[in-house]
């Protein structure tokens, strides 16, 4: 479009065009095509406007997205470090339980497993001021009497939850 004003510009200047007709018609289209040129012009400006201003939010969201990064990956690693200790702690226990089941009778330590899953994860629990700390219900006085009675080494069992019952020197009989 340019080309073609400069075109028109130069028809015109070189005289070659005398008619005062063609004279006025090229003397329009010059007219007109600066007038199209300035309206491009403006279309051309406010396109670069946006572009600055999507450039801007492009930037403010990657920094914001980099933000959310660095906290991802500090969780992330908090994670693995936590993992890495639970793991090792649960090593640790393991073992230990090792230990400690290499000494109880097969029969009670099947119980003992049975129960576990059966409740939750806890197979046994403490007699504590006769009430069981499995299920937190205190043992009636029948229950209570029962418990006097038996032998140190009779495997007691919760009435309540059926859970291994465990004497301790604070188990209130
Ligand atoms: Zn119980």
């Amino acid at each position: 479009m340019r080309q073609r004003a400069v075109r028109d510009q130069q028809r015109l200047d070189s005289g070659a065009v005398s008619s005062p007709k063609d004279l006025e018609s090229l003397q329009r289209e010059i007219t007109s095509l600066a007038k199209r040129q300035g309206d491009l012009e403006d279309v051309v400006l406010e396109i670069m406007e946006r572009r600055e201003s999507a450039q801007e939010r492009v930037a403010e969201l990657t920094e914001r997205v980099g933000a959310v990064q660095a906290k991802v990956d500090d969780a992330t690693g908090r994670r693995d470090a936590a993992t890495r200790e639970l793991d090792a702690e649960a090593a640790v226990v393991a073992k230990d339980r090792e230990v400690v089941s290499g000494a109880v009778p097969a029969d009670l330590l099947k119980l003992y497993d049975k129960l576990r899953t059966q409740q939750g994860g806890v197979g046994a629990a403490r007699l504590y001021q006769r009430r069981c700390e499995g299920c937190r219900l205190e043992l009636n006085i029948t229950e209570v009497n029962d418990v006097k009675a038996a032998s140190p080494d009779t495997v007691l069992r919760c009435e309540n939850c059926h859970r291994i019952l465990v004497r301790t020197s604070e188990s209130g009989l």
